[in-house]
């Protein structure tokens, strides 16, 4: 299947498997955020007889614990939301990123830059993620040790066609420029690792919160630049508090809270604007049902939308 073929199908073709993931960031205990993220990318799997695999985005080690990843894993478990095969834990996976970094590299699409974030943030325009790499160190020919490892982007727009916010298109020079897929610290980067690992675990659809729209363009720049084929897409709205802050680690949201999972469960599928399911005696059979009565169209067509718990 072409590349363009996949990121503008909007229904998955049946000739091919579906293939799905969870990629939480184990830096705190699962919240309401990530379990909607689970139960949206675990039904859309399972209404197309899909697997559903879990991956530990912990790439940043700085920022992940284990007791985190650890709570994740058992707060899936306890909603009835199991994966299929093994978990796939980044820090795990570093040789394929630098294998990746090598065939970049010899493909022309690296440098090494030495600029320090001041030098960034006092010479680029604000994008959408912040200062804009003006390109500094493009023309040094600087080595990639011991520097950051930037991507040089090619010129025009990257387009693509989500299932759910529609039509995309993103002059990635102008909204980041060049950006890092290594830090200097050796680190590499969310955006590089989510490419390298959703292609070995042959991911077809990519189910997960409009936060991640944005990276979305970076991420199939760089499946292009690899020779990837492209996954679908297809971005939720995040929640948001009523204030219209994203419910996240960052503002403190509590974590699911496991007393009444039924309930939970119930709240998840009204934010999804999914058909009500009366009667089920247990999380899975809840989900079972969800699943049968899947329906990603009603899902609403926004980037946030405030969580309110039920219906
Ligand atoms: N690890 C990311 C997060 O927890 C999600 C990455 C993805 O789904 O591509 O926000």
């Amino acid at each position: 299947m072409s590349t363009t073929a996949r990121t503008t199908a909007n229904a998955p073709p049946s000739t091919e498997r579906y293939v799905g993931r969870f990629a939480p960031s184990p830096t705190g205990p699962l919240h309401i955020g990530s379990l909607i993220a689970a139960v949206a990318s675990y039904l859309d799997a399972r209404a197309n007889k899909g697997h559903w695999l879990l991956r530990l985005e912990d790439v940043d080690e700085t920022r992940c614990q284990p007791a985190f990843a650890h709570d994740i894993v058992s707060t899936l478990g306890a909603f009835g939301l199991h994966w299929d095969g093994d978990i796939v834990t980044q820090s795990r996976q570093k040789s394929h990123y630098e294998s990746a970094l090598a065939t970049l590299n010899e493909a022309g699409h690296l440098y090494g830059c030495e600029c320090s974030r001041r030098e960034v943030a006092d010479s680029g325009q604000i994008g959408i993620d912040g200062p804009v790499y003006p390109g500094t160190c493009r023309r040094k020919r600087l080595p990639l040790d011991g520097m950051a490892v930037r991507f040089k982007l090619g010129d025009g727009k990257t387009h693509f066609t989500d299932r759910r916010q529609g039509t995309q298109s993103q002059d990635l020079s102008r909204a980041v420029g060049d950006f890092v897929i290594r830090r200097r610290d050796q680190l590499f980067s969310y955006q590089l690792a989510v490419v390298v690992d959703d292609y070995l675990s042959n991911v077809t659809d990519i189910v997960r919160g409009a936060d991640l729209l944005d990276s979305t363009a970076r991420q199939i720049a760089l499946q292009r630049a690899l020779g990837y084929p492209t996954p679908r897409y297809l971005h939720f709205p995040v929640a948001a508090n009523s204030d219209g802050d994203k419910l996240s680690k960052q503002t403190l949201a509590a974590p699911v809270a496991t007393g009444d999972r039924l309930g939970v469960l119930r709240g998840v599928l009204h934010f999804l604007r999914q058909p009500e399911v009366h009667r089920a005696a247990d999380c899975q059979r809840l989900l079972a049902a969800a699943a049968a009565n899947w329906r990603p169209e009603a899902i609403p067509q926004i980037r946030s939308l405030v969580f309110s718990g039920g219906a």
